[in-house]
């Protein structure tokens, strides 16, 4: 069963995720406790007429090596190269999946200087390309896959095979992978749904935000010509993709110099091999003016300090605490599966689809509207079965969105 579920998967990342057309190129990122998955891919890609599929396989005890053995000023340099690489898939439009484990707190024993000063590295030396992804001409997903580091530490009780069968059930009921049906029809019912929702929203035009629950009393602003994005995406030429899978959000841009008051998260979350815990955030003028954490507080300091947007939030995402991940009862540890659980925001860099029309502006233009522009994008969860979330108008109107987690 296992098997074939696996290889619907792999449909469902190629058909519905990336959007495989013929004569596409692609590049699939992987790491090696996914390769079952990625041949699986490969193959669908190939199937869907593809001219190319090039992959690019990530190794965790690679990556650990490297910042346990290697010189130290290894950590501050970043091959040229590997920029002309990355940057010559953006121009021969090479669309981009990725599918890989959660490392979680793989590099906890790492010298966080190191952690710190290779990703600024890297972030710094890739940020030309990051303007090729702004067109939205490149289709791009990202998925996970099982690995035992992960099902180790979701299900520590059980024996490994277990775990790990347990957890490939956990990410195929999320990705709404089933025995009977197929995958990429019930992928298109269920973006229908996200459709509506997305709908909704934009044509209530709030200027702001009102999110209470226990420890968070605190206002967003809403960017000018904000837009509500829910499910599937679609390029300037009309192919639609699913950029994350799975995905349960309504997400929009807030405006980076409105947010006030105080923020905490509800679920732990994993940055740089890391896992931060009770954690939350004031905001003044739209910006972290403080934060506490229970656990691993210095490493969400690194984040606050990469560069200027990193203190200001360029992301707020709408999910309702019944969601089927949600529901699950369990946490991920995994950005991608947790954030679809829960209502959240991110700091640093903006979505550039989630301003109508922000594809085609200057970074200045789209600037002047509130959007927010940093190396960094980090998701923390807020949502739960207490939050309360009401949207206000500039007439000063106001309407109820989120009660007690739920859509009204
Ligand atoms: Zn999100
Ligand atoms: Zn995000």
């Amino acid at each position: 069963m296992y098997k074939e579920k696996l290889k619907k998967y792999a449909e469902a990342i190629v058909h519905i995720g990336a959007n495989v057309q013929k004569g596409d190129n692609i590049v699939l990122n992987t790491d090696t406790d996914n390769l079952e998955l990625a041949r699986e891919i490969v193959r669908a890609c190939w199937r869907a007429g593809a001219a190319d599929v090039d992959t690019i396989i990530a190794d965790n005890d690679m990556s650990l090596g490297r910042f346990e053995e290697a010189e130290d000023d290894v950590f501050d340099h970043f091959p040229e190269f590997k920029v002309e690489h990355a940057e010559r898939h953006m121009q021969n439009k090479y669309h981009r999946i990725s599918v890989s484990a959660p490392r979680l707190d793989l590099f906890q024993n790492v010298d966080p200087d190191r952690l710190r000063r290779s990703s600024i590295a890297a972030n710094r030396a890739m940020e030309p390309i990051m303007k090729y992804m702004d067109t939205g001409e490149i289709k791009w997903t990202v998925a996970a896959g099982a690995s035992e580091l992960w099902a180790g530490s979701l299900f520590p009780d059980l024996p490994m095979t277990e775990a790990m069968a347990e957890l490939w059930d956990k990410i195929f009921a999320a990705c709404r992978i089933s025995e009977d049906g197929g995958a990429v029809e019930a992928w298109l019912e269920h973006d229908a749904k996200l459709k509506a929702h997305e709908k909704w929203l934009n044509s209530q035009q709030f200027s702001y935000l009102h999110y209470e629950a226990p420890g968070t009393d605190f206002r967003v602003g809403l960017a000018e010509r904000h837009n509500w994005i829910g499910g599937s995406s679609l390029t300037p030429d009309g192919i639609s993709y699913m950029a994350n899978m799975p995905t349960e959000e309504i997400f929009t841009t807030p405006h980076a110099k409105e947010a006030e008051g105080k923020l905490k998260s509800t679920m732990p979350l994993a940055i740089s091999g890391k896992v931060v815990e009770d954690f939350g955030f004031v905001f003044e003028g739209g910006k972290v003016i403080d934060f506490f954490a229970g656990k691993n507080g210095d490493v969400l300091q690194t984040q606050l300090g990469m560069d200027e947007g990193a203190r200001r939030l360029g992301e707020v995402a709408l999910v309702p605490n019944s969601s089927p991940i949600s529901q699950m009862g369990i946490t991920f540890k995994s950005t991608l599966f947790d954030e679809n659980a829960s209502c959240h925001f991110a700091l640093g860099k903006a979505y550039t689809e989630a301003i109508v029309g922000g594809e085609n502006m200057t970074k200045e233009e789209r600037a002047d509207l509130g959007f927010n522009d940093s190396m960094i994008h980090l998701d923390f969860m807020v949502g739960g079965p207490e939050l309360n979330v009401t949207g206000y108008r500039s007439d000063g109107s106001s309407t109820p969105i989120l009660r007690n987690g739920e859509w009204v």
